[in-house]
């Protein structure tokens, strides 16, 4: 039986696992933590997002825990329109917006019996040569696989020893993300409820309501960035920090900062890989290393294509090894799979670096631009930036 090894079981990795498992693999999910547990946060799928899990895996039942996501514009923080709502064009699926609760549950569901999981192991090490098979090591076991799939995220281990020209950095900014349950709402007119996105000089607040049994408890889910390096305070003291930075932005921010509880926080640096790792399959022994996700190609979040690059990985991965069997046929398409997967996530990963620098700008003339860029020159940004979200088609 062919046999893999997935490290990481974040999105990528449980995407990955689950998908080989189905194509007859004997799949082995190694995970640091010691469960397999989802942030307590949401995220976007776009239309390729969307496409990429359908073909994962088309039982996966994923419109039942995904909300469409209303197109609430672009404002200033004084309220006015930068871009107003529009009905979002094109065919294909909608963007929604999923908690990560359901979609892990999701996810780990879709696993069935062919993986096993391990947690609390570790991987430090990662063994490549032309002609050994691959493996991975925790320090006290080596375990070998036709085929190694590095998701451990933008640290991975496997890619650093791979392709260590690769490093993870920060994009000079700092995030905060939570979900503020159903329950704590406060009653919203229907143009806050649907959300948006607001702009000011060097920060920015997006929020968008999830479905109603989202997670069991429904609610809006917001992110807010800030230029800068990450805080160091406790979640409390950055949460009073969050009200005073927003204090003057229109409703309902204010509201939703004082609905929120500091549990509910999650703050982190945002952080890109530079430069992309030079190549996302390695090919040894009978099969090779692949890299996927954010292992592969971590970039800031401002178009929201991180995860939904990780689907069309796991999806291109999939196909490409769905009959190859572990020698030539795997090396190729270990191969196959780095030629298919870097000149796409390298043109979303650059589309994604000059959203952040337009969203991101600060000082007066870069503010002029943006605003100008946002409300005249919108098709040439955002809908090139959501073509290129809305083109890809899974391989099969
Ligand atoms: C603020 C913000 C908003 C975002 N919004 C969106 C959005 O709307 N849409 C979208 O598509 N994307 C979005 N993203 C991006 C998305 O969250 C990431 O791209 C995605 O979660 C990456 O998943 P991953 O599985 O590759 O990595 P990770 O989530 O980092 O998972 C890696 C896993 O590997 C494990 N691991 C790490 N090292 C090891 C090791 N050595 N051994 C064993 N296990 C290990 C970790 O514990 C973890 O479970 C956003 C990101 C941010 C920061």
């Amino acid at each position: 039986m062919r046999t893999a090894v997935v490290v990481g079981a974040g999105i990528a990795g449980l995407a990955a696992a689950g998908a080989l498992a189905r194509e007859g693999w004997r799949v082995t999910l190694l995970e640091r933590g010691e469960r397999v547990s989802a942030p307590p946060t949401a995220l976007v799928l776009w239309p390729n997002g969307r496409r990429a899990l359908e073909s994962l895996d088309p039982d996966g039942g994923w419109p039942g825990i995904a909300a469409p996501l209303p197109d609430g514009g672009v404002r200033r923080p004084d309220g006015q329109w930068l871009v107003s709502p529009h009905t979002r064009p094109g065919a294909g699926p909608a963007p929604a917006v999923v908690h990560l609760e359901d979609l892990y549950d999701a996810l780990v569901a879709g696993l069935g019996e062919g993986v096993e999981i391990r947690t609390g192991v570790e991987i430090t090490k990662v063994r490549a040569p032309r002609a050994a098979r691959p493996a991975v090591g925790d320090g006290s076991r080596l375990l070998e696989a036709d085929l190694i799939v590095a998701a451990d995220g933008i640290d991975s281990p496997v890619r650093r020893a791979l392709a260590p020209e690769a490093v993870a950095v920060g994009s000079g900014f700092a995030a905060w993300q939570a979900v503020v349950p159903a329950y704590r709402m406060p009653a919203l007119p229907p143009d806050q409820a649907a959300g948006g996105e607001t702009l000011g000089a060097g920060y920015r607040f997006v929020s968008m309501p999830l479905g109603e049994r989202a997670a069991g408890r429904g609610g809006v889910y917001w992110v807010a960035t800030a230029a800068g390096a990450p805080r160091p305070e406790p979640p409390a003291t950055q949460l009073a920090l969050l009200r005073r930075w927003f204090k003057s932005w229109h409703a309902p921010i204010g509201e939703l900062l004082a609905a929120t509880r500091p549990e509910d926080l999650v703050p982190q640096e945002v952080r890109e890989l530079r430069p992309l790792p030079r190549a996302y399959g390695f090919r040894c022994g009978s099969g090779g290393v692949v890299l996927l996700g954010d292992a592969a190609h971590a970039m800031p979040h401002h178009l929201g294509q991180g995860a939904c690059l990780a689907f069309e990985d796991a999806a291109t991965l999939r196909s490409l090894v769905a009959t190859a069997e572990p020698g030539a046929a795997l090396g190729q398409a270990v191969e196959a799979y780095d030629r298919a997967r870097r000149p796409r996530t390298a043109s979303v990963v650059r589309q994604s670096r000059r959203m952040s620098a337009v969203v991101q700008a600060r000082g007066r003339l870069a503010l002029r631009a943006r605003d100008a860029a946002l409300s005249s020159l919108r098709p040439r940004i955002l809908g090139y930036a959501h073509g290129l979200a809305a083109d890809w088609q899974p391989p099969d």
